[in-house]
């Protein structure tokens, strides 16, 4: 495994393809470092102390070369492992308030996989064996990897074969003996200008005329032809404030400009059948990783409401609680049903545990279906301040500090410079651009709501659960009770 300083040394080795408003900017922009920081904190928690009584959880023996590795480059060889990686993903993301981004990476690798296993048994290909050679590699080097799954896709109504521009989804254009060209585009991908390598899979289910669109290919993130265009947001963090990080997040507008990838980094090509069982395999991993960082975030969002009380002076209020217990139950009910996902995992022929596909979308369903309500709580308790609060600039002005700190004080019990602190801080979580794309990014990262619907009724035996009403109303049916949704009970 390698240090935080390493990882930071690679990025900034790496070639410049990053354009941000109108430049090309370096790895090492200042705005981009909230994005790194939070990558960094996934390398440096396996050597801080602080971790040390967490080291299973944030380590794990890789299959391939029995060597110890960080989780997040882990294939999940057994239902202990899918469980530690959802308390891994709810332990990190505390500690940087947000996304931990490493998740893309855990979710699209354990995919592929799954799905070149089933492939190569399928069609005769010989994609597991390239897979876990590139595999190998991400390991043993402790390698950073975002996913790269969302296309584009034009009009939304139509399939990719049917959009009048067929690079709105990514497709091969040419095939040579050497590997693939590649063309397209990919949106929303997180953090893919703080990693080293993305993975590139595709979006939806493939019909038959659908070949070209079925690729999935590994690229470094710096490739000749990779342009990423990104979109960062960092909160400013006054000067003199002495909290962690700074974090923030950077989504990228990535291009595939006629891209070569040369066939040994090449995980799918021609099986749209399969490309579409690839895009649902990681929709689903990456629902469950939501059951670990959809509770932190909401934990980050209880303590924050639980602390403007505190600083408000109305812990002790009867809405309060009721307010705190609402949050409570939002996150402890995604992570529970994140728990019954791991619980009721299957093994794929691959060897790989793949968590259950009800619990894992209901879990993500109804984090989505909440996230605003969540910020409407913390908002209600703050009151506006977090909203119109003075600037960090003014916060360190002799002029203007003395007046803020003399005016803002609330509860006598709570130091005012903490007060400042509480409400600078609650101000990045809950009003800054930053706290728009975690909004956004609860509803619809992983998926939308509406397709987790979609998954949960794909998945869900209807006519069992007809058939005990019907049994109740007595209404003959002639066959015998049959429910699939009362789930494993492990032994004690
Ligand atoms: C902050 C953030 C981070 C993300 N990170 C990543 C990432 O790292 N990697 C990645 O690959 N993706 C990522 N995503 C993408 C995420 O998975 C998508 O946003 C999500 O799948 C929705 O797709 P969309 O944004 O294209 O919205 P759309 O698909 O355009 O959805 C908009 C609306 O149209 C509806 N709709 C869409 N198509 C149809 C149709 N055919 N018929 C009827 N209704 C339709 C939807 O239900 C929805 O209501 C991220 C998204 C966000 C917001």
């Amino acid at each position: 495994m390698i240090s935080s300083s390493e990882y930071r040394q690679r990025l900034s080795k790496m070639r410049r393809n990053i354009y941000n408003n109108g430049k090309l900017i370096d790895r090492d922009y200042k705005y981009l470092q909230g994005a790194i920081n939070v990558l960094a904190k996934t390398y440096d928690m396996i050597t801080d102390p602080e971790f040390k009584q967490y080291e299973d959880l944030l380590t794990a023996t890789s299959h391939l070369t029995g060597e110890k590795i960080n989780r997040f480059n882990h294939i999940h060889r057994s239902m202990h492992d899918l469980l530690a990686k959802q308390q891994m993903t709810r332990l990190t993301c505390h500690q940087v308030g947000g996304c931990i981004a490493r998740c893309m990476g855990i979710d699209s690798t354990n995919a592929l996989s799954v799905i070149t296993y089933m492939t190569d048994q399928k069609y005769g290909t010989g994609y597991h064996k390239r897979f876990e050679t590139w595999l190998r590699d991400f390991q043993t080097n402790d390698r950073t990897c975002c996913c790269a799954q969302t296309d584009v896709k034009g009009n939304r109504p139509w399939r990719p074969h049917q959009q009048k521009d067929p690079d709105l989804y990514v497709r091969v254009v040419e095939k040579k003996s050497d590997g693939i060209v590649v063309r397209g585009a990919k949106v929303h991908n997180s953090f893919a200008p703080a990693v080293e390598q993305i993975n590139v899979i595709p979006t939806r289910a493939l019909t038959k005329e659908e070949g070209d669109w079925a690729v999935a290919f590994n690229i470094p993130a710096d490739a000749e032809g990779v342009k990423q265009i990104v979109s960062i947001a960092m909160p400013d963090v006054p000067k003199g404030y002495d909290g962690p990080g700074p974090w923030g997040g950077a989504d990228s507008m990535t291009v595939f400009d006629d891209v070569f990838v040369p066939w040994d980094n090449v995980f799918l090509c021609g099986e749209p059948d399969m490309g579409g069982y690839l895009a649902l395999m990681f929709a689903l991993y990456h629902r469950h990783s939501y059951t670990g960082c959809k509770p932190a975030m909401t934990d980050v969002l209880t303590g924050a409401t639980a602390l403007m009380a505190e600083v408000n002076g109305i812990e002790k209020e009867h809405h309060v609680k009721e307010k705190l217990a609402e949050l409570i139950c939002t996150s402890e009910l995604c992570y529970g049903t994140g728990i019954a996902a791991a619980i009721n995992a299957t093994q794929s022929p691959s060897g790989t545990w793949v968590p259950d596909i009800t619990y894992c979308n209901v879990s993500r369903r109804h984090a989505g279906l909440n996230i605003y309500h969540e910020y409407d709580i913390l908002a209600d308790i703050s009151g506006g301040m977090p909203s119109t609060m003075p600037r960090p600039e003014d916060w360190v002005s002799e002029e203007t500090r003395p007046f803020i700190e003399k005016y803002m004080a609330r509860n006598p019990e709570v130091n005012v410079q903490d007060i400042l602190k509480a409400f600078a801080w609650v101000q990045g979580i809950s009003c800054s651009e930053l706290a728009g794309v975690m909004q956004y990014a609860g509803v619809h990262g992983g998926g939308s709501p509406r397709m987790e619907q979609i998954a949960i009724m794909g998945a869900y035996n209807m006519e069992n659960t007809k058939n005990i009403a019907k049994r109740l109303a007595g209404i003959k049916t002639g066959k015998p009770y049959a429910f699939d949704r009362l789930g494993n009970t492990p032994s004690l």
